[in-house]
């Protein structure tokens, strides 16, 4: 029989019993589950970060004895912690537990990690805390390189994307960030990178967290006075990609944390990946010293998908689910629809499940339906002139007016309005906008959506004017 994590564990708790205390035994030794042994290391799980804490503080010296007994000198311990509650289980931070499964792990185990009250726990043996406890990564491996297919139109993001995952933290594309609108890649992309980092760099601790998410936590640690440890944990990554971050527009508490740990990474030539659904210039309410660190590496963009990638994106997809398709089908398809790969997936899948479950032949015209179907459930996108048109209507003046210098009130309001909607219904860039509405800079634009915003809380004749507007687009 060789040795197995029971036998060593076993050994060990048969030793520990002898010199400790038999309460003290039953409370906070029998309760732990031995869970694996690989190499020198015995992972084991305790039930809670505050167990782990007591054992660490109380009884490091003697786990270390009974565990050289065992192991040799070379030994380690890895501390798997279980779930305290059951909110967000669904963020396995630390790894997940093979052999049982009531091992879900929560959020709060980033904060295990962190804490050295004990200085003797500097003891090499056990290495306190997160270089312990294996980061789960939080990567989809359906999201790779592989099936992330070149183009034109995302060439310069991905292979940026590619010498950082050669290299992660070694190229001056850090921080990396990708931008590009909705269904273009982003996540995709991101996930790309990761998985190719874990894949060259197994032990490297690569994490992907939506900002979103990260935000949750950040308030979650605030709440429960943790926010140290949530600084701390994200400062032990070698690898950090935030999706989405203009969700930190507004929070400037989430944004003040990040700065500090994206400061910690950078500085310590660790990689941060960053994606946005906008050009840094064009993010609202983040902080400049923020956006100025977004700036130190490489912003690359994803744009909208040429007609070649949206075919060869389309053949893939088919050719993957092994399943075959007409030219004209996919021709029609790619002609169609040419703002989102999401909705460009969507169809085809459609399709795809439309001629299997009823066995109908995908016709052009099943083409159509589908494509209509998708087409008109997106936002068509409306034009600056159009809005400026529509504005300048409403309040009963021409477009030269409302794009005239005057400070004139109403007018100067009426300009807002355009510039505002313009903001909401459009992709353009601040800059843009403002230099289509009456040659403004971007400063301005941003000031008017400010305004509007503002007046809409206050002034109940301005948040007509909205709502009559808003439905003339909608
Ligand atoms: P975003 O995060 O920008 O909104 P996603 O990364 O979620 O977009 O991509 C939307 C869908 O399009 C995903 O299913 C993704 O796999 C697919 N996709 C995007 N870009 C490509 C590409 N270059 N090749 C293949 N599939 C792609
Ligand atoms: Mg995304």
């Amino acid at each position: 029989m060789g040795i197995t994590a029971n036998s060593v564990w076993n050994n060990c708790l048969a030793f520990i019993q002898d010199n400790i205390q038999p309460q003290a035994f039953k409370t906070w030794f029998e309760p732990i589950e031995a869970i694996k042994l690989q190499d020198n290391a015995l992972s084991i799980q305790v039930p809670s970060k505050f167990f782990y804490e007591w054992l660490e503080e109380h009884y490091v010296k003697l786990l270390k004895v009974a565990l050289t007994k065992e192991l040799g000198e070379g030994a380690k311990l890895v501390y798997i912690i279980r779930m305290e509650n059951t909110y967000g289980n669904s963020e396995p931070f630390t790894e997940r537990i093979p052999s049982t499964n009531r091992g879900n792990v929560s959020p709060q185990e980033m904060d295990v990690p962190i804490h050295s009250k004990n200085p003797e726990l500097k003891n090499p043996f056990v290495i306190p805390g997160i270089r312990n406890i294996k980061i789960e990564s939080q990567l989809n491996p359906n999201y790779n390189f592989e099936n992330f297919l070149e183009g034109d139109s995302n060439r310069l993001a991905r292979s940026a994307g590619m010498a950082v995952a050669n290299k992660p933290g070694g190229t001056s594309f850090n921080p990396l960030l990708i931008f590009g609108g909705v269904g273009l890649g982003k996540t995709h992309l991101a996930h790309a990178i990761g998985v190719e980092i874990k894949d060259k760099y197994p032990e490297r601790t690569v994490l992907y967290i939506s900002a979103e998410k990260f935000t949750q936590q950040y308030i979650e640690s605030v709440k429960k006075n943790t926010r140290n440890d949530f600084i701390h944990f994200y400062q032990l990554i070698d690898v950090l990609i935030i999706d989405d971050v203009q969700f930190l527009s507004g929070k400037t508490g989430t944004q003040d944390v990040f700065f500090h740990i994206f400061n910690h990474l950078h500085q310590n030539g660790k990689q941060v990946i960053l994606t946005s659904d906008k050009a840094p210039v064009d993010m609202q309410d983040i902080e400049q010293r923020l956006l100025s660190r977004f700036k130190w590496g490489l912003s690359a963009e994803l744009q909208n998908p040429d007609y070649e990638t949206r075919i060869s994106i389309l053949k893939n997809k088919l050719y993957r689910d092994g399943v075959e398709m007409p030219e004209d089908i996919i021709e029609y398809v790619a002609k169609h629809i040419k703002t989102n790969i999401r909705e460009l997936e969507g169809a085809i899948i459609s399709l795809i499940a439309q001629s299997s479950f009823n066995k109908k032949e995908v016709t052009l015209e099943l083409a159509q339906q589908v494509v209509e179907k998708f087409v008109k459930n997106t936002k068509r996108e409306v034009s600056i002139d159009y809005i400026q048109k529509v504005v300048s209507d409403y309040f009963e003046m021409d477009v030269a007016t409302l794009q005239s210098k005057t400070r004139k009130r109403h007018i100067v309001q009426a300009r807002q309005l355009a510039m505002f909607f313009a903001k909401k219904y459009t992709k353009a860039s601040l800059a843009s906008i403002g230099s289509q509405i009456g040659k403004r800079d971007h400063a301005t634009v941003l000031h008017a959506c400010k305004t509007v915003d503002n007046l809409a809380e206050t002034d109940k004749q301005f948040r007509k004017y909205i709502e009559d507007l808003t439905k003339k687009f909608a």
